[in-house]
């Protein structure tokens, strides 16, 4: 059996055990943020690339605004994932097609020069250095669609903070999320459901 290029749930999969064989020139396991950076890196270069993920495709409208749903539906482990070792720590991930990013804020960083100082001085990382990065970020943060929202779609919360910051003459900005059509619903981590999130299922796949 052979697929067209695109994706494919194993809903399309043949049950009785017929054997799907693919041939690319790389598969990359799993559609997180990794993942999906990766084999959009790989196929921009030329390659074949397949994407194998153990979760479900999800759509946008599909996501309910309920936890309980949302542990059980989109989360590795039902929300119960935690490090194996001599002691316990919760790991929350995302199990779909674009892993955490579906369940994530959405709020984007950029690495402060002095840590990549660090990373460069201390742990060889030559290659780290500011020009280089701010490239790569300016090209990631472009393709994710980085923005800082409006202050109307901030919550209640983080206007109160800022009112107040602001009061007391601290600095105090909004910070830049990978979400440009977000409503402000407060729902990330069940899932957005209005795609205002540009999720990496639907910037890098
Ligand atoms: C609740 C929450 C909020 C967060 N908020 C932010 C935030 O605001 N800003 C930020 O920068 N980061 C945030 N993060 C972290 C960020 O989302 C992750 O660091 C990032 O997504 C990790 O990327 P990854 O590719 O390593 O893994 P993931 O994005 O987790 O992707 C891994 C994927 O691989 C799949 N997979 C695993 N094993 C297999 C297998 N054997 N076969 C097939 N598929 C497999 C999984 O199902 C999953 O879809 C948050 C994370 C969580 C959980």
């Amino acid at each position: 059996m052979s697929f067209r290029a695109g994706r494919h749930g194993f809903e399309e999969y043949p049950a009785g055990g017929t054997l799907l064989e693919l041939s690319a020139d790389v598969c990359v396991i799993g559609s997180g943020a990794g993942g999906a950076s990766v084999a959009c890196a790989l196929a921009e270069a030329g390659m074949s690339v397949v994407v194998v993920e153990e979760g479900r495709n999800w759509k946008p409208q599909q996501f309910q605004p309920s936890a309980s749903w949302a542990f059980k539906q989109l989360y590795a482990g039902r929300g119960t994932r935690a490090t194996r070792g001599n002691c316990v720590i919760p790991l929350a991930g995302g199990r779909g097609v674009g892993g955490s990013t579906l369940i994530n804020s959405a709020i984007c960083f950029r690495t402060p020069a002095p840590v990549l100082a660090e990373w460069r001085e201390r742990h060889g990382c030559e290659h780290f250095d500011d020009t280089w990065m701010n490239a790569c970020f300016d090209r990631i943060w472009q393709a994710i669609g980085v923005t800082v929202q409006a202050p109307e779609v901030q919550g209640d919360n983080n206007r109160v903070f800022k009112r107040g910051a602001d009061a007391l003459g601290m600095p105090g900005q909004w910070l830049a999320r990978s979400a440009p059509g977000c409503t402000g619903c407060g729902t990330c981590n069940q899932g957005c459901p209005t795609g205002g999130k540009l999720t990496v299922d639907r910037s890098f796949l």
